[in-house]
């Protein structure tokens, strides 16, 4: 069974019944009104209104039925309503709807000719229009109940309540029917008597139409008052169509099967339906947005998580190598200590102590990118931060035989920046161009550059000689966890073009000639506008031109 929630005051604007119409709704619905009073006009006005059509045996059972599965409908989902906003209001309403389903019934039933010659029940002449008149009476009754209902808060009934209200209400509605049904059959001769025939009506029908014609302005008087809602909207076009429809069937001719009597009951269909459609479109709208919402909720959690699993790889990731750093000074100042050379160790440990700051200070830069804090930002020399990089790779350079070309531009201006963030790009793609040498034999050269053009905007490049890179993982190699090393974690690019897109820079790789690896970012110089956005529009002739 489905578990309804009670819903707190301040959502209720994305329920049907409390959602006020926006301008479009208001202007459609002006749109259905004009059309039901022109077609109102020519039936009523023009010379259709006398034409006497006959009966058409299969359109009362038809119409019933129709009618009888649209209000039921109509009746259950505003039941749905009445049970999510617990308001007395909409339990009128829906209780009216199921009235009026109800009420076919024995108008279907009681109706001359259609089950029985003089209708079934046990029914009279005055039978089937007195259901007519009472069914016609009771709605607008109903609607009257609701406007007066509405917009009270403190009538919603306890949560607890809400199913045994809905019974009482089914069974006292189903009553009320059978009370009335019962009273119109058995008390058939003592009814002012306003069908002449089963076809004809007395001028009698006239004063009780416009009685209910006035019912039914009432309760569009009572809506308009105190109108708030799209289901007040909605209503109050019903009840209009309720007024066209009492009319049609009573004036001119005053006789069952006339033009204007079927016409009557096709808007008398098309108030029965109206709210329906209405219902029904909204329902579904709403629901495409809380799919949509649910969808939305889906995907950030999704970007939550991913950006936790980016933050966590990203820590390890650039905590490694100052760890590494760590170990190997500590491993050397023992041995240092072992041979009694403690000016050595001393060095040693004085290392340590500079990765162990290192370690903090990059897990303090990888929250500031995330957190996209620009306060760390300071002027640099770009190209002592490479002399910086290279010296913190030393070790590994050599081990692995790879001779270093810095061929540094004295000209290149300051750039503004996060020191250790900027050292961790310098660092990652050295290191990367490290690894990829080491997986190949041959020359084993790195080439760090930079260069200064159009005098604002500085460009580095970290060219190899290593494996190079298919032309298929040129972009690929940015994506977080992407890595084609079996101990790698996939970070150090993503990280790197994190940050500098975050200095309003641009990083991008390309192959190297003949063989090998570029890697390139651009900044712009210190005061100058962004690198990203001032080169992007032609960034082919710069990385061809900074091609090693
Ligand atoms: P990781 O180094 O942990 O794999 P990175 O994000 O730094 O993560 O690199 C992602 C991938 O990009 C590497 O696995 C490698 O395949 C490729 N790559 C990075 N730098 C180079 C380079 N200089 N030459 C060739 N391939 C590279």
């Amino acid at each position: 069974m489905v578990k309804r929630t009670a819903v707190a005051p301040e959502e209720q604007p994305f329920i049907l019944s409390s959602l006020p119409p926006g301008r479009a709704q208001r202007r459609l619905a002006l749109a259905v009104v004009l059309a039901l009073l022109v077609a109102f006009l020519i039936t009523e006005v023009g010379p259709l209104s006398t034409i006497q059509l006959g009966r058409i045996d299969a359109f009362v059972p038809a119409y019933a039925t129709a009618m009888l599965v649209n209000d039921s409908i109509t009746a259950v989902l505003l039941f749905a309503q009445f049970s999510i906003l617990r308001s007395p209001a909409l339990l009128a309403i829906s209780s009216g709807y199921l009235f009026t389903a109800l009420m076919l019934i024995p108008w279907m039933l009681t109706f001359p000719g259609v089950f029985a010659p003089g209708g079934l029940l046990g029914a009279g002449l005055q039978s089937t229009t007195w259901i007519y008149i009472l069914w016609h009476a009771g709605f607008p009754v109903f609607v009257i109940a609701y406007g007066l209902l509405k917009d009270d808060p403190a009538r919603r009934l306890r949560q607890g309540s809400v199913g045994a209200a809905i019974l009482a209400s089914v069974a006292t509605t189903a009553a009320v029917v059978c009370a009335a049904t019962f009273l119109v059959t058995a008390g058939d001769a003592l009814l002012p008597r306003i069908s002449l025939d089963p076809v004809r009506f007395s001028t009698l029908w006239l004063y009780y139409a416009g009685c209910l014609d006035l019912l039914s302005v009432l309760a569009l008087i009572v809506l308009w008052i105190r109108r708030r809602s799209v289901l007040d909207l909605w209503l109050m076009v019903v009840m209009c169509a309720y007024v066209i429809e009492i009319t049609l069937i009573a004036f001119p001719v005053p006789a069952r099967f006339s033009f204007g009597w079927y016409a009557g009951r096709i808007f008398g269909f098309l108030s029965g339906s109206l709210l329906l459609f209405v219902l029904l479109y909204e329902i579904t709208t709403l629901y495409a947005g809380v799919l949509r919402a649910v969808l939305a909720q889906g995907r950030e959690r999704e970007a939550r998580l991913m950006t936790g699993d980016a933050v966590s790889a990203s820590i390890a990731h650039e905590i490694k190598q100052p760890l590494t750093g760590m170990i190997t000074n500590a491993d050397a100042g023992l041995r240092w200590l072992e041979r009694s050379m403690p000016d050595e160790a001393k060095a040693a440990f004085e290392q340590i102590v500079a990765d162990g700051h290192r370690a903090a200070a990059v897990i303090e830069s990888i929250r500031a990118i995330f957190k996209k804090d620009s306060r760390n930002r300071t002027s640099l020399d770009i190209n002592q931060l490479i002399g910086e990089a290279l010296a913190l790779t030393r070790g590994d350079l050599q081990r692995h035989r790879i001779q270093v070309q810095a061929e540094l531009n004295a000209q290149v201006p300051q750039v503004r920046g996060d020191r250790i963030q900027m050292q961790q790009v310098l660092l990652n793609l050295i290191t990367n161009a490290i690894d990829s040498m080491a997986a190949k034999d041959g020359p084993r050269v790195l080439c760090v550059r930079s260069e200064v053009h159009d005098g604002g905007t500085i460009i580095v490049s970290v060219a190899d000689t290593g494996t190079g890179i298919g032309s298929q993982d040129l972009e690929r190699l940015f994506n977080p966890l992407f890595t084609t090393k079996p101990g790698g974690m996939g970070m150090g690019l993503s990280i790197s073009r994190s940050i500098i897109e975050a200095h309003d820079g641009r990083l991008w790789a390309v192959p190297n000639n003949p063989e090998g690896a570029v890697f390139q970012f651009m900044l712009a110089a210190d005061g100058a506008t962004s690198a990203g956005a001032s080169r992007r529009e032609q960034p082919d002739d710069l990385l061809t031109s900074s091609r090693l």
